[in-house]
Parts: C-alpha cells; sequence; structure tokens
C-alpha cells in the first residue's frame, strides 16, 4: 500500500539532490563538507566543541562565561539573544542589546559566535553579529525562515525539530542549500519519545548520527544539554555522541555566580566538566574524523555501495 506523503530514505536523492550523498558523488561513501565558521572547521580533522549560556542575560554573565569557555578550550561560543520559550509570559531574550554583548565576547576571546535566529525579518540583523546562524528545533519547518537564513551568507547550524524524521531533517538543509548556501551544520538535539520527561527531557537520538553520516555529506554534531535536560548526563552523552561519529558538541554552561540561569539552568553544565569534555574531544582527533576531512573535496568513488549499506530502510 502506498500513502500520500509518506517517505523513505531511499527518496533521499530525489527530494534532496543537493545535500543527499548519493546524489554527488564527489564526497564518496564517507567524505564530508568541511564548513568553515570564522577559521572553526566543523566535519574537519577534529570534533568542534561550543559551549556557552543557554541565553544572553547580561553583559557580565556572558562576557565572564565566554573568558570560562575560552579557559576551558573549546572553539566556539553559543548564547542565544531571542528565545522560542514555552510562554510568551517568560523571559525572551535580550534581543539587540543580547547580540551587541556577543559581539564583545567576541572580541574580547576571539571565540566564533553561534545565535539563534527565530523570525526571517531578523536575519540581516543577526547575521551582522552571528558567525554561524542558528535554526531551533522548533523552526526546522519554517520553511520561510530556512530560505532567508538561506540568503544570509552565514554558515548554519540547523537543529534537528524535535519530532522531525531524518527525511524531514534534511528537506530543511535542502530549502537552506537550494538559496545556494551549502554551509549547513546538522545538529541532533534529542527526539520526543516515552518516556520523556520522567527521567530526561528527550531522547538522545544517537542512532541517526552515523544514519545521517550515510545519507548526506554535511557535518553532524549533537547537542547533549537539550537532549538530556540534565546537568549529569552531559558529559557521558557527549562521549556517546563522539563515540557514534559526532563532528562536534554544542553545549549549555552556567556560572551560577551570576544569579541561577533563566532557562535551562538544569541542563548546564560548569566550566569544570566543559574542559573535561574538550578534553576528551581532543582524543578522537583520530583516524575517523581524519579522514573525512582528506576525502572531503576529492573523493570519487561511486556511491552504489551506500543503499547496500543501509539496511535502514527495510
Ligand atoms: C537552544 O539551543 O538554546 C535551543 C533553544 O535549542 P532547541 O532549539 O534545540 O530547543
Ligand atoms: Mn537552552
Amino acid at each position: 500500500m502506498r500513502i500520500a506523503g509518506q517517505v523513505s530514505i531511499d527518496d533521499i536523492p530525489k527530494i534532496c539532490p543537493l545535500v543527499s550523498r548519493a546524489a554527488n558523488p564527489q564526497y564518496g561513501e564517507r567524505g564530508t563538507r568541511v564548513v568553515d565558521v570564522a577559521g572553526v572547521r566543523f566535519g574537519g580533522k577534529r570534533p568542534i566543541v561550543i559551549g556557552g549560556p543557554c541565553a544572553v542575560e547580561s553583559h557580565a554573565q556572558t562576557v565572564g562565561l565566554a573568558h570560562a569557555v575560552k579557559r576551558a578550550g573549546a572553539d566556539m561560543l553559543r548564547g542565544g539573544a531571542y528565545k522560542p520559550r514555552t510562554s510568551p509570559h517568560d523571559f525572551q531574550g535580550s534581543g539587540l542589546e543580547g547580540l551587541c554583548i556577543l559581539s564583545i565576547a567576541r572580541e574580547e576571546t576571539g571565540l566564533p559566535i553561534v545565535t539563534e535566529v527565530m523570525d526571517p525579518r531578523m536575519v540581516g540583523q543577526v547575521a551582522e553579529v552571528a558567525d554561524m546562524l542558528q535554526v531551533g528545533s522548533r523552526n526546522m519547518h519554517n520553511y520561510a525562515l530556512l530560505a532567508e537564513v538561506g540568503r544570509a551568507g552565514k554558515p548554519i547550524l540547523l537543529k534537528r525539530g524535535m519530532s522531525a524524521s531524518l527525511c524531514e531533517w534534511l528537506g530543511a538543509a535542502e530549502y537552506i542549500a537550494k538559496q545556494g548556501n551549502l554551509d549547513i551544520v546538522l545538529c541532533e538535539r534529542g527526539i520526543r519519545g516515552f518516556p520523556s520527561g520522567e527521567y530526561s527531557r528527550y531522547v538522545l537520538d544517537l542512532n541517526v548520527i552515523p544514519a545521517a553520516k550515510m545519507l548526506t555529506f554535511l557535518p553532524v554534531v549533537v547537542d547533549p544539554s537539550h537532549a538530556t535536560g540534565v546537568s549529569a548526563m552531559v558529559e557521558p552523552a557527549s562521549r556517546a555522541a563522539l563515540e557514534m561519529g559526532s563532528h562536534g558538541l554544542l553545549i549549555e554552561v552556567a556560572d551560577l555566580t551570576f544569579g541561577e540561569p533563566k532557562c535551562d539552568g538544569l541542563q548546564a553544565i560548569d566550566a569544570a566538566t566543559l574542559a573535561r569534555i574538550v578534553s576528551f574531544a581532543r582524543e578522537k582527533t583520530g583516524v575517523k574524523n581524519q579522514e573525512s576531512a582528506v576525502r572531503s573535496t576529492e573523493e570519487t568513488k561511486p556511491t552504489s555501495a551506500l543503499n547496500a549499506t543501509l539496511a535502514l530502510s527495510s
């Protein structure tokens, strides 16, 4: 029986010709497109670690954390100036002031910035400050926003919708790519599943990492903070993600001397834990990742074996 709208991973080359591995044989079976964000290379020789607050709350909090993230050895700073909140009555982010604070943090630390944009009308403003634009889980299906960020001339961190299939996630990447921007990093951030909320916030879908890497040449990173919602789970989840082949990590960090964070405090780790994560991520500067970096541009092996490898569809 065929059902309207139902797709399988076999359809990926047709649905997503721009980002599908099978439709781009120059990447071969394992090559990765290296996405360069102000000198930070996703999909390159080693996993990338991004750390920072959930939200930019104040100059002291964000700039202080930026220095701590830098000292911990991380590669980039994260922090939302615009926050997608369940309740419109909750803190929505510090907006333009938050963007200014992020640019000060970059100036002081040299860390490139990734920050979320939620509104197609704000893409220009956010792109003036951001080195990388984040499309959040709730907006992965916002096709107008995807097209607009695709035109912004900045690399994109595309989070997986919390209920999105792999096909839908890659379809969202295709919307960005269609605007001529292939500098896309995919970010798994946990999906809804039973018993979500009982002992963790979401379910970290580790299996999607190798699956996505088989279907696309785009780098794939993991956000263990939102995926677990529990600070004690972030370090082991980071290890697991790297073990499954993640090209990097996006992690929320807090420093309680600046007060309790206004959002997601329970999943934030401290700078000492971040430093440990950075150090084992560095140990992962191994064969697997080096191989993909070397192959990223000149791999020409045909991908016909790929579908056979992918028994996932059966
Ligand atoms: C975030 O990274 O701050 C965030 C809101 O994440 P997500 O879109 O994955 O919920
Ligand atoms: Mn958060």
